[in-house]
């Protein structure tokens, strides 16, 4: 049984001090512990960086942001996981063995691959800042830098590609902020649980498309671990039941709409 959401239960990394470990990353976070703000998301992020240190802290920040990780640890692999899955969002180091960062974001923008890319490196170099730009990278970080710095730009980011330049989700009377992890509806809170919040986040940044089982599986499990899509099931029924039976519609052999 998940825990509800109003009532999580911060782990010790949550609790950490920020800290600088030798990449120049800053991790750890200052802000407050409450529940209402700790930014659960179901936003499902592509993580390329080659670096096994820094990338396990990496996403370790970004899983304890509220965000899904998958890792890629060269340039083929990278490519191949942000062609063949989809995300909402990469965070793509410049420097990679066997295929150079901008080269494979070149290779992602050729194929239509259109998600928010987030440039990560430590080489900050203004020629280098405008290739990674000019291959289509959205924004650029150069190390060190910290993670709620990077959680924040992908927020942005990922706002921007949904056409919702404004931190709250409107529909009808439901608001949802991601960054304080709060739902409303006609302005009084509803509770969520963790599981519920990532999927009505996920469906109310793509609002009015039709969005696959297997899609809502993906924002709610990393790859690899055990999907029940049954589970959808059931907590579309709780969404509907805290938010009216009409706000997501089911389309037969398709899946489901929101909005
Ligand atoms: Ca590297």
């Amino acid at each position: 049984m998940e825990a509800e959401f109003q009532t999580p239960q911060p782990s010790a990394r949550h609790q950490a001090e920020a800290t600088t470990n030798e990449n120049g990353l800053a991790f750890g976070f200052a802000m407050p512990l409450s529940s209402r703000r700790y930014g659960r998301n179901i936003i499902r992020i592509l993580l390329v960086e080659d670096n096994p240190d820094l990338s396990r802290r990496l996403a370790e920040g970004l899983e304890g942001a509220g965000f899904v990780v998958e890792h890629a640890a060269d340039g083929k692999s990278g490519y191949r996981l942000g062609r063949m899955e989809e995300f909402d969002a990469a965070i793509l180091d410049l420097g990679l063995p066997d295929m150079p960062g901008v080269e494979l974001l070149r290779s992602w923008r050729q194929a239509a691959r259109e998600m928010p890319v987030l440039v990560l490196s430590a080489r900050g170099s203004w020629a280098e800042k405008v290739e990674g730009l000019n291959a289509g990278a959205d924004d650029y970080i150069t190390k060190p830098s910290h993670i709620q710095e990077i959680v924040a730009r992908l927020r942005a980011l990922i706002r921007r590609s949904a056409g919702n330049p404004s931190s709250t989700l409107v529909h009808d009377t439901i608001e949802l902020s991601p960054a304080s992890g709060t739902v409303t509806v006609a302005g009084k809170p509803i509770e969520l649980t963790a599981q519920e919040f990532r999927i009505l986040n996920y469906f109310m940044h793509r609002r009015g498309h039709v969005i696959s089982q297997s899609q809502l599986l993906d924002h709610l499990y990393s790859l690899g671990t055990e999907r029940d899509p049954n589970t959808i099931e059931v907590y579309v029924a709780r969404l509907r039941r805290k938010l009216g039976r009409d706000v997501i519609k089911t389309m037969r052999g398709l899946g489901y709409r929101f909005g």
